[in-house]
């Protein structure tokens, strides 16, 4: 079945949209404009911030292209709006599958490509003043299964050994499960700690999707927000969360100032109901066998939580972009001269697409070419990848 052009009327109410930016609904024109110089389509973290480093780079030069956003919902309304807001690299637990399939150097550009954006979007949130909760922490990844805390350790310790991404991977410390519940977390295998992380929440941002319709595909995920009553006694949470159950998927967890917990994740609920996210546009409805999953997750997962009294606020979904290589797809589209894409960071464009959408801007408003934009070479969209049969979803 053909996916739909546009995203679905209706949605779930994410916590980050309860209320919303006065920018939210704002529309310029009356009318679409007839004619534009650029036109970026898609409000959200890839759009935003695509206009926002074509503006910026056009600062001082005198020269002022008529651009224009399109969003077919609000801003924001979309991936972005309704995420973990965890900006975390994936360091030991990516790289390894890099190293195999592109080369060390490769999965290296990568590793510090992604960095790199801890420290950028910590500077631009005071730069530009961004109203946004923001906290910089610490972050821990935690494993409940053996076999595959034994993998990861050893990803872990050969990145190590053979110094890919050293300046990163340094920043990593391993934990046995003999201190693991120094992370807070119940019945947790060998974990592992990173430091120095950083989780950004409500981020405003845009995006120009479809540009590679059959490639990427919609891919439903489900978060919620996790409250506790006034007066509530257990351990405070201070770091960011990565749990990695049992089966498949990653939990991903972050506390917030005002003592809310938001929680994603639960694929190891869904993952073998296809028809529930795979190719699915629909944000309006939750995923059916995860729509309970969050109910006493804190209590299931952190010692000194089990009489916390923490109940699920609320939970929503959201359409992600799955690309059939699992890479984002970036630059002018082979055999489209001027189109340019910048899609498919699937659940992870939190610390990816600042920095992509700065090298797109570069090539589009300066004619860079791709390989001097800064952007991982294993991002760019090729005829190759375009025509290839891969499909990781499949
Ligand atoms: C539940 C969930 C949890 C996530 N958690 C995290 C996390 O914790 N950390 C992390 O790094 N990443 C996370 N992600 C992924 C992250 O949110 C995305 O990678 C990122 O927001 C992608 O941004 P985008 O601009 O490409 O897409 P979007 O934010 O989806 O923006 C695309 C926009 O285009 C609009 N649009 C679509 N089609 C059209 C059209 N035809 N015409 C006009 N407009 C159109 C949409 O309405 C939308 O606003 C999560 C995603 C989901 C869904």
């Amino acid at each position: 079945m053909a996916e739909p052009f546009f995203p679905s009327k209706e949605s779930t109410l994410p916590f980050w949209r309860t209320e919303p930016h006065e920018l939210d609904t704002h529309r310029s024109t009356p009318e679409l404009p007839k004619t534009c110089d650029i036109l970026i389509i898609g409000a959200g973290y890839a759009g935003i911030t695509s206009a926002y480093h074509i503006l910026k780079s056009l600062e001082g030069k005198g020269s002022s292209p008529n651009i224009v956003l399109v969003e077919a919902r609000q801003a924001c309304s979309g991936a972005t709006g309704r995420n973990g807001g965890h900006l975390r690299p994936a360091v030991y637990s990516l790289l390894p599958e890099y190293i195999r399939n592109y080369g060390i150097s490769a999965a290296a550009e990568v590793a510090a490509f992604e960095d790199t954006h801890v420290r950028t979007i910590a500077d631009l949130v005071a730069e530009e003043k961004i109203d946004c909760d923001f906290t910089l922490t610490k972050s821990f990844d935690v494993h409940s299964n053996v076999e595959k805390a034994k993998a990861a350790k050893q990803a872990y310790d050969e990145l190590k050994a053979n110094g890919v991404a050293k300046s990163t991977i340094d920043g990593l410390i391993w934990t046995d499960a003999d201190r693991a519940e120094e992370c807070g977390e119940q019945g947790a295998e060998p974990a592992n700690q990173h430091a120095g992380y950083l989780t950004v929440s409500q981020f405003r941002s845009v995006d120009r999707h479809n540009g590679k319709r059959g490639k990427i595909h919609p891919a439903r995920g489900i978060c919620s927000r996790i409250v506790v009553p006034p007066g509530s006694k257990h351990p405070p949470l201070t770091s960011s969360y990565g749990l990695r159950p049992e089966g498949v998927g990653l939990d991903y967890l972050i506390p917030r100032n005002d003592g809310s917990i938001i929680v994603g994740g639960a694929r190891s609920r869904f993952r073998t109901h296809r028809e529930q996210w795979h190719s699915v546009t629909d944000d309006s409805t939750l995923i059916t066998p995860a729509e309970n999953y969050f109910d006493g997750y804190m209590q299931r997962n952190f010692l000194g939580w089990e009489d916390s009294g923490a109940t699920v606020d609320r939970v929503w979904t959201g359409i992600m972009g799955y690309n059939s290589d699992s890479l984002p797809s970036v630059g002018e589209v082979p055999g489209r001269e001027g189109c340019f894409v910048i899609a498919g960071f699937e659940g992870h464009g939190m610390p990816v697409v600042y920095l992509t959408a700065k090298g797109v801007a570069q090539m589009v408003g300066d004619g860079v070419a791709y390989e001097d934009a800064g952007i991982p070479l294993v991002y760019k969209t090729t005829k190759e990848r375009l025509e290839s049969d891969r499909d990781d979803y499949a």
